[in-house]
């Protein structure tokens, strides 16, 4: 037994550690599973205090709240149930809710019950939005009037006086209010930052220069295309690009001119690429270029094409027209056992092709 309850105690502790993830729907889902958890307990209690003090018909009230609220929290915590988040949540809502028109009905302990629902509007916009959430707050309100100005109490079993009435509803409707515009804020920050994360995210994949995905960026790219090809059966090759002598570019012309060169070749290089194909930028003066679905002679005969393109073309410069060429050297997958094999190999080759001359494509082997 002891064991048991160990076990669970731990379940339910690793569940809410684990927290939420950055969707709002995961947010949504936690604070409903917490408020579950919380609900029940309050609930509990009351409901027990009640049986000490013979309101049976409450505490039956409030005691089956309380189930309904822990179940809903068991569930929502629950990854082998995600299929009934959704509906846990707003099981959790109606349990509250009905209770909450119960402690209206009846007026719970000396007519205090009503003042429970002031946490209901907070509640209703933490679980469901701004949109859904004003709905149901205005579907409660409206009960709430219903309930509270049918003439001959029809819809009580206690009397409240006609002041506190007024007062209750004129409460509840401004805390409706102030939690929309709460939640309206809450939302627009959300949204402003998710479009932030995301610009940074896409902004840290690439290279400021070239706008090129930039070693980070292209590595993701790497083991996508990677994963892809193995699953589809399909080979790639990947090709490393070095210009040569680009040390003497920023020895003559400075560093700024041959920041413009490296701009101008890898516009040349983008030019020249299939749809497919991936270019990156993966270090100073270095590109590493995917071709997915090709392979070791497709593959030559692409980059040969490129290679002559660069060489052809030249960035001009004050009456003077500078001419890059570029050592390339690649690699087919089925030559490596590993992605990071295929680019330590193609490194290889262009290591190879600088040896015999630059202004050439090698394969590995
Ligand atoms: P090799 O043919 O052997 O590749 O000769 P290299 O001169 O191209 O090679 P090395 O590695 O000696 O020099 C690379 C140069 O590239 C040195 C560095 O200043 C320059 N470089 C790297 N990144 C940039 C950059 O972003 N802008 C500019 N202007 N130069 C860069
Ligand atoms: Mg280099
Ligand atoms: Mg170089």
């Amino acid at each position: 037994m002891k064991a048991f309850i160990i076990k669970v105690i731990r379940h339910y502790r690793r569940a809410l550690l684990q927290g939420f993830g950055d969707r709002e729907y995961s947010y949504q889902r936690y604070l409903a599973a917490l408020f579950g958890l919380i609900g029940s307990v309050i609930a509990l209690v009351m409901g027990i205090n009640s049986i000490l003090i013979d309101l049976y018909v409450l505490a039956g009230a409030l005691l089956a709240a309380s189930f309904l609220l822990f179940l809903s929290f068991s569930l929502l915590i629950s990854a082998k149930y995600v299929r009934y988040h959704n509906m846990m949540k707003y099981m959790a809502l109606t349990a509250l809710l009905s209770l909450g028109v119960y402690l209206i009905y009846s007026g719970g302990v000396s007519n205090s019950g009503p003042l429970w629902i002031y946490i209901f509007p907070s509640v209703i916009f933490a679980f469901c939005g701004l949109k859904v959430g004003i709905m149901i707050n205005l579907i409660f309100s409206v009960i709430l009037m219903v309930m509270l100005y049918t003439p001959n109490g029809y819809f009580l079993a206690t009397l409240y006086p006609v002041a506190f009435k007024s007062r209750l509803v004129l409460a509840f409707l401004t805390t409706v209010a102030l939690s929309a515009f709460y939640e309206a804020a809450r939302h627009s920050s959300y949204l402003n930052m998710a479009r932030l994360k995301a610009k940074f995210e896409q902004e840290s994949q690439i290279d400021e220069l070239t706008r090129l995905p930039n070693r980070r960026g292209m590595r993701k790219k790497l083991r996508a295309a990677y994963h892809k090809a193995i699953t589809t059966n399909q080979v790639f090759t990947l090709a490393v690009f070095d210009i040569d002598h680009f040390k003497n570019v920023n020895d003559c012309f400075g560093h700024e001119i041959g920041d413009e060169v490296l701009k101008h070749v890898s516009d040349v290089l983008r030019n020249g690429l299939r749809k497919q194909d991936v270019l990156s930028r993966w270090g100073g003066e270095e590109f590493l270029l995917l071709l997915p679905d090709t392979n070791g002679e497709e593959a030559f005969l692409l980059l040969e094409e490129m290679r002559k393109l660069i060489a052809a073309s030249h960035y001009d410069q004050a009456n003077e027209a500078i001419t890059i060429t570029f050592s390339i050297g690649y690699c087919e997958m089925s030559d490596a056992a590993s992605l990071s094999e295929m680019i330590h190999l193609a490194d290889i080759s262009l290591y190879k092709a600088k040896q015999t001359g630059r202004n050439k494509v090698l394969a590995y082997g």
